[in-house]
């Protein structure tokens, strides 16, 4: 059959809060024109993150109720440990309440001031917590990352040329090196097998380890299969297994490919690095045989780790993110491509080409969306990237003016994507009134959050 549906069937429902466009008129300003200030129970759609917005299968949910809440040595964490020690291989396991625990764990005890951590991309919070300690967070992305439209399939890969040159000119002072899968900064764009083997044999040259970030390592594992020459035949599990092998250790965000609302983990092989991670993890997470999660969240993220690695449900959820990517190229909208296996990029600037950047198209592009429909987006361009220029005056702009569409778990089917199409497609026939817009209040860092806008024409 031509359809790919939906590896699943509904037994719990949760009503979707339909308003009419005056309503949205009215709610958008009263959240000061920032879809972020809106309440979740305003939204139709919610496509602002696929961070933690999935939903749990029966089998999560009846995992829940075997949550045994011992403080220590539980048996919960017991499978929990097993079940990762599965896919991973690695020898020391830490369960954290995020990822950005684990990273932070991982930041304080590993590095000094001035160290330098190679990533092909980081994202947000791994580059906090690497900047906290006085550390430099350096992104080498491949040079296809830069270009929006290139059809390139591993375009999440390092760039081994830059890897070597930093090497060389650092190589003593690069406590470990980083790999992000798929790579979310870069446009969740996947890291194929054979760039994670040259990006190691790089670093054992030095001996510097390789980290990797695991958040979205089972779409990764798929992008492999389905792209990657010898990798056809492989089940999800097996490629999962073969990339942790040639890693020192991972940071995850059980919020991604966990399948899990909440939870993270850290692991590594080597022990004296596991005792640093482990006293830290005590004073600041808890004991290590919960980090900072219930019994009940060890086991739900334990199931949630192997459905995240069947074929049936990453197939699924890659038909879909093409399965719009398709409808939106068809209808002129510029999307980057290919898409990425969590969200798909809306090109603002492309799409609004009457709005200048210091316009903030993407913000135009987000509130036509929610205005239309009552859909959720997150602007990626000058509001959360931009820098104030040195000498005051206009800021300098980000390199691309992006809105994500993220794709949440198992939560919404192939009907609410047809409507998010039609409310495209209303929005693309109308682009030359997408507006621009003014910031009238924002805050020192992170201004995106909680920033107010006003139209600017
Ligand atoms: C979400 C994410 C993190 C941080 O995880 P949290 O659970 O949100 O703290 C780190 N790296 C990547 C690539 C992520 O997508």
């Amino acid at each position: 059959m031509r359809t790919i549906i939906e590896p699943f069937r509904i037994k719990m429902t949760e009503a979707l809060p339909i308003t009419t466009r005056s309503e949205r008129e009215a709610l958008l300003a009263s959240a000061f024109n920032n879809v972020f200030l809106l309440d979740a129970d305003h939204v139709t759609i919610d496509l602002l993150t696929d961070s933690g917005t999935g939903a749990m299968s029966d089998r999560q949910w009846s995992a829940l109720m075997l949550g045994d809440e011992s403080y220590a040595g539980s048996r919960s964490w017991r499978r929990f440990e097993q079940t990762v020690r599965e896919i991973t291989g690695f020898k020391h396991i830490f369960p954290t309440h995020q990822g950005r625990a684990a990273e932070r764990i991982l930041a304080a005890t590993r590095l000094q001031k001035g160290n330098v951590v190679p990533n092909n991309g980081h994202f947000d919070t791994t580059r906090a917590n690497i900047e906290y300690v006085g550390a430099v967070a350096t992104d080498l992305p491949s040079t296809e990352a830069r270009e929006l439209q290139s059809e390139k399939l591993f375009k999440g890969n390092m760039d081994l040329g830059k890897l070597e040159q930093l090497i060389e000119a650092e190589g003593g002072n690069i406590p470990f090196c980083m790999l992000t899968v798929t790579n979310n900064t870069g446009g969740g764009q996947p890291v194929s097998m054979e760039n994670v083997r040259s990006v190691k044999d790089i670093l054992n040259k030095r001996g510097v380890p390789l980290i990797i970030d695991a958040c979205r390592f089972a779409e990764n594992a798929f992008f492999i299969k389905e792209r990657e020459q010898g990798f056809a035949d492989r089940s999800l599990l097996e490629i999962a297994r073969e990339m942790f092998s040639l890693a020192d250790g991972a940071t995850m965000s059980a919020k991604k490919d966990g399948l899990a609302n909440i939870g993270g983990f850290l692991a590594c092989n080597n022990d004296s690095w596991a005792d640093g991670f482990r006293n830290l993890l005590i004073l600041t997470e808890g004991f290590p045989t919960y980090g900072g999660l219930a019994g009940r969240d060890l086991e739900a993220i334990s199931v949630g780790l192997l459905e995240a690695l069947e074929q049936d449900y990453q197939r699924y959820r890659h038909a879909t993110v093409e399965y719009v990517a398709s409808a939106l190229i068809s209808r002129d909208i510029p999307i980057v491509r290919p898409a990425g296996g969590h969200a798909i990029f809306i090109d603002a600037a492309a799409f609004c080409p009457h709005l200048r950047a210091s316009d903030y198209p993407g913000i135009g592009v987000v509130n036509a969306l929610y205005l239309e429909g009552g859909v959720r987006a997150v602007e990626l361009g000058s509001v959360m990237f931009g820098k104030p220029a040195p000498g005051g005056g206009e800021e300098i702009p980000a390199p691309h003016e992006l809105v994500r569409l993220a794709f949440p778990r198992r939560v919404y089917t192939q009907s609410h994507f047809d409507y998010l199409i039609e409310v495209l497609d209303a929005i693309g026939r109308q682009r030359a009134s997408i507006e621009a817009y003014r910031i009238t209040e924002q805050a020192p860092f992170l201004r995106h959050f909680t920033a107010h806008y006003e139209r600017a024409g």
